[in-house]
């Protein structure tokens, strides 16, 4: 099995990695310290301290703060309380629906019908960080893209045990539900 050193691993990050190197890395089997050297990588990286449990996206990150486990920007802006709700309940939405929004993006006969699609772009409140873009039927809920199952990944994956558990499951609908209250 294949170790990495993090000097290796940034530059990999940074896209500045020789593209045969990058190859031989894939064809690789799967070293075990890779991710952890990555997350390390993106902890320098950022600005505060929170334990960074694993990226999602490379501005997005679920980290531990204090009892919680929730998703984080680069910036700092942590997207509600809990990593299970989708974070983009809490991100700002700019929904392309007709015909005139579309047309800044696609062209001719790419363009999807407006009557059915819409294009949503989320942004964080926090830094203005464009951080997901979906094209999904109206009226589609958020695409909840990653839920990752992190305690059984930390303890069977990884074999170091997060210090507490929670339960796997999606939040995001009992969040919504207590909007209606
Ligand atoms: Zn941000």
């Amino acid at each position: 099995m294949s170790e990495y050193n993090p000097h290796e691993i940034r530059r990999l990050v940074d896209g500045e990695l020789p593209w045969l190197r990058v190859q031989e890395i894939m064809r690789s089997p799967k070293d075990a310290n890779r991710l952890l050297v990555w997350i390390e990588i993106q902890q320098e990286r950022v600005d505060w301290n929170e334990r960074i449990l694993l990226p999602l996206t490379p501005a997005l990150f679920i980290v531990e703060s204090g009892a919680r486990r929730v998703v984080k920007c680069r910036c700092g802006f942590e997207f509600g309380d809990d990593y299970r709700v989708n974070w983009k309940l809490e991100a700002l939405i700019y929904v392309h629906e007709d015909r005139e929004s579309l047309d800044r993006i696609y062209r001719g006969i790419d363009q999807p019908d407006p009557d059915w699609i819409q294009l949503r772009e989320y942004s964080c409140p926090g830094c203005g960080t464009q951080l997901e873009v979906e094209a999904v039927p109206r009226g589609c809920p958020p695409d909840f893209e990653f839920l990752p199952d992190l305690d059984t990944f930390y303890r069977d994956w990884l074999g170091t045990p997060l210090p507490d558990t929670r339960t796997f499951e999606d939040k995001t609908l009992s969040e919504i539900a207590r909007w209606e209250v």
